[in-house]
């Protein structure tokens, strides 16, 4: 019995003495530099961090934003009934400049104007004069408009055979042509998707087809600026159209959330590129 007592006496002995040594070997102090202690401050005396670092305005959410319109009316004059290049005074009157932001288009804004449609000849193509792009599904298939806006021009106009020209809110005119049959006529206000038209081959045209294009006053420019032809989907990006001498150069110009809510306001119709946002790389 006292043999079993001496043994428990020692069992006891040796947890105790291994118990010490583990609790001193965790509060002796490990090596500490000064660079350490100067990084972690008492928890009490972090800063709390200053609410005025937030430097960028958040960004609106796109598709639901609330956009101005252009004041365009039916009003045409004679020309602009009878031609398709005709410049728009009001457009560029007031600056140099006109930026429309794709991005803001929401999708019940916009249609592709003939679904489904391929392109069988892009703009400019190998000799640079072709001022459209054809696209082709089948003889009499529904042409839609673009987006909304108010029809300047339906007629049969030479080598464009029965065109349809439409003046929209956000700046563009875009046009529909070698229709089988136009849908509208001058001053009517169509919405985007309307039918505007029926394919065909009239005028100067080989096989039935939409030959479509986009102008910005008066003048046409790339229809691959405005949609992904492939997709057939609207880009995203931001067309800058430029008055330089008599002509508009039209860039399409990638442009960051934070500057969309802060140098635009909000807002992709008509706005006038002012000295503020023309740090945007163009
Ligand atoms: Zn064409």
């Amino acid at each position: 019995m006292p043999k079993i007592y001496s043994y428990i006496l020692s069992f006891i002995t040796l947890i105790t003495l291994s118990t010490c040594s583990s609790v001193l070997s965790v509060q002796s102090p490990l090596p500490v530099t000064a660079q350490e202690v100067a990084i972690a401050p008492p928890a009490s005396e972090v800063p709390l961090p200053k609410v005025d670092y937030i430097f960028l305005p958040p960004a609106p959410e796109l598709g639901k934003t609330e956009y101005a319109r252009k004041d365009i009316t039916e009003d045409f004059s004679l020309r602009e009934k009878a031609d398709i290049a005709v410049p728009d005074p009001k457009l560029l009157a007031n600056d140099n400049s006109l930026v429309i932001d794709l991005a803001l288009i929401t999708e019940e804004d916009y249609a592709f104007p003939l679904p489904g449609a391929k392109v069988i000849s892009p703009y400019a193509g190998r000799r640079r004069h072709h001022s459209g792009v054809d696209l082709k599904t089948c003889a009499n298939d529904t042409i839609v408009a673009a987006f909304d806006g108010i029809v300047r021009m339906a007629k049969p106009y030479a080598a464009y055979g029965n065109v349809v020209v439409i003046r929209h809110y956000n700046g563009l005119e875009t046009v529909y042509s070698h229709n089988s049959k136009n849908l509208v006529k001058v001053g009517e206000r169509v919405k985007a998707g309307d039918p505007v038209g029926l394919t065909g081959r009239t005028g100067r045209a080989t096989t039935e087809h939409l030959h479509f294009e986009v102008r910005i006053n008066g003048q046409h420019f790339d229809p691959n600026k405005v949609f992904d032809l492939e997709k057939r989907k609207l880009h995203t990006t931001c067309l800058v159209a430029t008055k330089t001498g008599r002509n508009i150069a039209v860039k399409a110009v990638d442009i960051l959330p934070h500057q969309r809510a802060g140098e635009y306001q909000y807002s992709y119709v008509g706005i006038p590129v002012s000295d503020k946002n023309k740090k945007i790389n163009l």
